[in-house]
């Protein structure tokens, strides 16, 4: 962000802000948004957090995530919010699609002021200050840049480095994926400021209800395809399995991370049969872009490794388009060794 002194001056005097982040927000969409608000809050300005669709309940140990604006919910209170802002921050999001009917909204405004705090790739360029780094872990991550560039660094508390911490957990597969020596640095420093990293693991990842593993198990029994000859893993949900499980928002995280546990699987695709449309998560190892293939096939995008999309067609038409890609990426998919 090479004019970061411009936003700093802007941010010395009270404003409204508004937070906004992406659909179906994740650990690091609400971390980071918390993390930023209570960073604001602190500096007295005013704060909403506004988001397009409910998170999951396990993040609702997270502090104010009760005050957090949900579109589908509160329409109108949130584009109130939107119009009133001075400055609309874009969190863990690259575009304005990304953000469903908010996006029409702020994309209208000409007067806002607006900030893109992002990881991901090819982001559009509808802000006027821009914080973008694909090499990034987590936009949690990127708030301690942020802070930095702030000459913030020092606000960072308990409250602010927790939900830094919980977006990073969530974000990297609790350390499996996209670190670096920053981001250990990074994590050491929240861990000085009073981050109870035992607590945190305890409320993040050891918090499920029995469904959750009887569904898990479900997946790997009957629900898992593995493609031996292009080293891919598939796994559906039917929408019966939906009901059958009680399946809520956030209970189907992760589960696509486990194909990759298998040493034979270089990319993996979760598909799931939602109300209106076929949803699915992509993961891939090494070079292999899934963010390529979610965006040219399936409407998406994301990072390298980990992207999604989503089909118009039934489960088993968009089942069976996959598998048909593949041997599109099979040298590719073939050429991942784990050493590089
Ligand atoms: P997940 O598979 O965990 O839902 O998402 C993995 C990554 O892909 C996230 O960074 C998310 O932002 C991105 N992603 C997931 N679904 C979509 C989508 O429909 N469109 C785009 N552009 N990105 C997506
Ligand atoms: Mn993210």
């Amino acid at each position: 962000m090479e004019n970061s002194q411009e936003l700093r001056e802007l941010l010395s005097s009270p404003k409204y802000i508004v937070i906004t982040s992406h659909r179906n927000p994740d650990g690091d969409a609400i971390g980071s948004s918390l993390a930023l608000y209570h960073y604001l809050m602190q500096n007295g300005h005013t704060v909403r957090v506004a988001f397009p669709s409910e998170f999951p309940g396990i993040f609702a140990w997270m502090p104010d995530s009760d005050k957090i604006l949900i579109h589908d919910i509160e329409p109108e209170e949130t584009d109130t919010a939107l119009n009133m802002a001075d400055i609309i921050f874009s969190l863990d999001y690259n575009g304005l699609d990304r953000i469903d009917k908010m996006g029409e909204v702020i994309g209208a405004l000409t007067k806002t002021t607006k900030v893109m705090i992002d990881h991901h790739l090819y982001p559009d360029h509808f802000v006027d200050f821009m914080l973008s780094d694909t090499t990034a872990s987590s936009t949690c991550e990127l708030i301690y840049d942020f802070l930095k560039l702030m000459g913030a660094e020092h606000e960072i508390n308990q409250t602010i480095g927790e939900c830094m911490y919980t977006g990073i957990v969530t974000d990297t597969g609790s350390f499996k994926y996209s670190t670096s020596a920053k981001l250990f640095r990074t994590v050491a420093f929240l861990l000085e400021k009073g981050v109870d990293d035992t607590k945190l693991q305890n409320l993040i990842n050891n918090s499920l209800q029995l469904k959750n593993l009887q569904l898990l198990g479900h997946c790997l029994n009957n629900r898992m395809e593995i493609l031996e000859e292009y080293k891919t893993g598939i796994i559906h949900l039917t929408k019966d399995d939906y009901e059958k499980f009680d399946i809520q928002r956030g209970d189907t995280e992760g589960i696509v991370n486990y194909l990759l546990m298998l040493k034979d699987v270089h990319i993996a695709a979760f598909i799931t049969e939602q109300p209106t449309i076929v949803k699915m998560s992509l993961r891939s190892k090494g070079k292999i872009s899934v963010q390529e293939i979610a965006k040219k096939h399936f409407r998406g995008g994301g990072h390298l490794n980990a992207a999604g999309g989503a089909s118009f067609a039934s489960l088993s038409s968009t089942l069976k388009r996959f598998k048909a890609l593949l041997p599109d990426y099979k040298e590719q998919i073939l050429a991942y060794q784990p050493t590089n």
